[in-house]
């Protein structure tokens, strides 16, 4: 029997997709949202981004600019959280990894009022989706000051996963290994974003060095054959974002983007929307983006999305 994903697909019918399960496993939670939901909670129309963004720091000048303006201070920040949740549930997203920074922590005051604040809002926006929080270090992180408040963070065993996020390179990736240590000695599913502007020798060494299971992006890979078939024996998942990777220039377009490739080498993919606020597309359209490209059939996304959902 074909299978109602495939068959939303051929139809290209977007609120059919809409009402099957997925996942959202790359998710930057204060950039999550619908650019709707906080048009019309702030009253104001948020323009779309002009053109492509030629760099990171020029997309989160534009967000800044844009979206953030709209939503100033504590009440803003928990409107896009709120945003993020609701989104999830539009879309029907039943596993959702959603990421914060320890900045994000301290701005509610420490981890048990985050918590309590997070799992109230899930809780009240998006009550069907099982969430798993991830914390996001910025690559820019003293990783000497910061290894005590991680001790702390991670004695609550409330975050399912940890990241690296930002310039790429900001610093040599072994400056993280100890620190990733002792995320995995907390039981910590270890990812970075790795790349996504790098080389596929960098994603190699980040894998390496920090003993990942999982990449952010991670689509520099397909440039190496022999890279692709190691992660693929490995089974090291790359979380992939379409949309973001078309936005900063990193492919020309859906129809070249490299995810048929690493697929075809048999690395494990999944489909994802990183900054929903900015790039302006669900995991929905993301899917069917990328089969009216004609890049992936119906039914390969499907397998994509079945993975997702089987994450963990
Ligand atoms: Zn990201």
């Amino acid at each position: 029997m074909t299978h109602p994903f495939v068959t939303a697909l051929t139809n290209h019918s977007l609120s059919e997709l809409q009402m099957i399960p997925k996942s959202d496993l790359h998710n930057h939670a204060g950039r999550g949202g619908n650019r709707r939901y906080i048009e019309a909670w702030a009253n104001t129309p948020i323009r779309p981004p002009a053109a492509k963004f030629a760099s990171l720091a020029e997309m989160q000048e534009w967000f800044t600019s844009h979206v953030k303006c709209h939503c100033p201070g504590f009440g803003g920040y928990l409107k896009r959280i709120e945003a993020s949740f609701v989104q999830a549930a539009c879309d029907r997203i039943e596993l959702l990894s959603m990421s914060f920074g320890p900045d994000e922590i301290g701005l509610l005051g420490g981890m048990e009022a985050f918590i309590h604040t997070m799992d109230t809002l899930r809780r009240q926006y998006s009550p069907q989706t099982r969430f798993l929080p991830e914390l996001s270090l910025l690559s820019s992180t003293n990783v000497d000051l910061i290894s005590d408040q991680l001790e702390e963070i991670f004695s609550y065993r409330w975050f399912h996963s940890i990241d690296i996020s930002g310039q790429e390179l900001a610093q040599p990736i072994r400056n993280f290994q100890a620190i990733y240590r002792q995320a995995k000695t907390a039981g910590l599913v270890l990812k970075a974003h790795s790349g996504e502007f790098g080389t596929a020798d960098e994603v190699m060494e980040a894998v390496e060095t920090l003993e990942l299971q999982e990449i952010h992006h991670g689509i520099a890979a397909a440039q190496s054959p022999q890279i692709m078939k190691w992660l693929a024996s490995h089974s090291i998942r790359l979380n992939v974002c379409p949309t973001s990777n078309v936005m900063l220039g990193r492919v020309n377009g859906y129809s070249s983007h490299p995810i048929r490739t690493l697929y075809d080498y048999g690395v494990p993919v999944t489909v994802n929307t990183d900054d929903l606020l900015i790039f302006d597309q669900s995991v929905s359209e993301e899917y069917l983006n990328l089969y009216t490209a004609g890049l992936l059939s119906a039914a390969e996304l499907d397998v994509i999305r079945e993975a997702g959902l089987a994450a963990y």
